[in-house]
């Protein structure tokens, strides 16, 4: 995957500024990148970094082919620097321990989450950016630049930094070196220290819209049409989560087998197994909670699609097809806006942090009488 604005899903006006900026050498020596996880600003600093950092660069963009371009794609251009948030301790006070792992972990997956990158560090715990840290970034950029030109500093997520960590870049950051320039990269602007925020030019990121990120997801990942739609509405403007379900296709399958079990149960009114079933999906987390539910009304969409518009389901795998054929006999107009309305609803209270419990306990009793075979008959 390459670091080119072009590619970068949505966000068309803002790549074209930054475009002009790096060609024209004429940008801010301080810039804020802030937008939603998953939306785009950490692999959009970095493609500005090598437009500003590639000798070649024109209005069209950096040339893609020269060593400067090479090593950014690699990020192991030595003038970008990175700075994030890690795990402190006695031993480890910067963050360069874990640097090899932020780049391999960035190339894997450029709109990172920072949940997960810390699940990666070490699961449970929280990272900062430390007083020392700051130390480091300053150290950095007191060496000259290797190539002659830009040296790039990245701070992702300044959020997680503290006070004396963020007053010791203050001086840096409003007077830096020569050709030096800082690219804060944040998520909730409203979180990072005022008095760094105050000196630093604020870029707007957007989360891009569905089938931005479904053009994407075929363009970068080779995805087919059909999974590429359904993957870019499951991922909510979240690019990053899109591409962690292309790495976890499991997870997916996982979501259809409770799915195929809920409707099941429910169809056959087993009580005690539907409350097993609740007590099994309280546990999993809010965030595949959420996934969960999104994928629900998904399928309930397919299956009305399915029904009514005879649509071409060639390209989904062969498990949700052969429970598609099984399931959407049971969806019709009699019953759709309610089924859509019991997993909205769940989803708004998981989202609201209700006891999950009682959320899906609920939603299992809500779903009984909608798919029952008198309600079908009825329909028919
Ligand atoms: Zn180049």
């Amino acid at each position: 995957l390459q670091f080119n604005l072009k590619n970068i899903p949505g966000n068309n006006a803002v790549k074209d500024a930054l475009q002009t900026a790096a060609s024209t050498k004429n940008f801010a020596h301080a810039l804020l990148f802030n937008g939603n996880e998953g939306s785009g600003n950490l692999p959009l600093s970095i493609s500005f970094a090598k437009a500003v950092l590639c000798p070649n660069v024109t209005e069209n963009g950096p040339c893609n082919t020269c060593q400067s371009c090479k090593n950014v794609d690699k990020l192991s251009h030595p003038d970008l620097h990175f700075s994030f948030p890690f795990i402190s301790s006695v031993k480890n006070k910067i963050s360069d321990a874990s640097l090899a792992t932020f780049k391999s972990a960035v190339i894997q997956n450029p709109f990172l989450s920072v949940n997960n990158w810390f699940e990666l560090l070490e699961p449970g715990k929280q990272g900062v950016l430390t007083a020392d840290e700051s130390h480091n970034i300053i150290k950095k950029l007191s060496l000259k630049s290797f190539s002659g030109g830009y040296k790039v500093m990245i701070i992702w997520r300044p959020e997680f930094q503290n006070a004396s960590a963020a007053n010791r870049l203050l001086k840096i950051i409003e007077e830096p070196p020569e050709k030096t320039i800082f690219i804060l990269v944040s998520e909730k602007r409203e979180e990072v220290i005022s008095t760094i925020l105050s000196r630093c030019q604020l870029v707007k990121v957007s989360p891009p819209v569905q089938p931005e990120i479904e053009k994407f997801l075929i363009n970068s990942f080779s995805v087919e049409p059909e999974k590429a739609k359904l993957i870019s509405a499951l991922a909510d403007g979240n690019v990053g989560r899109a591409i962690e379900m292309l790495n976890n296709e499991a997870q997916n399958l996982d979501m259809l087998d409770r799915f195929v079990q809920l409707n099941r149960l429910a169809y056959k009114r087993d009580i005690a197994s539907l409350m097993s079933w609740s007590e099994e999906l309280a546990a999993i987390g809010r965030e595949k909670q959420k996934l969960f539910l999104h994928y629900c009304l998904h399928l309930t969409r397919l299956s009305i699609r399915a029904n009514f518009l005879n649509a071409a389901l060639d390209n989904l795998s062969n498990q949700e097809k052969s429970f598609l054929a099984k399931f959407a006999p049971y969806v019709n107009h009699n019953n759709v806006i309610e089924l859509n309305e019991l997993f909205n609803k769940a989803h708004y209270a998981v989202v609201r942090n209700g006891n999950a419990k009682m959320i899906f306990l609920n939603l299992t009793f809500g779903l009984i009488p909608l798919i029952h075979p008198k309600n079908h008959k009825k329909s028919a």
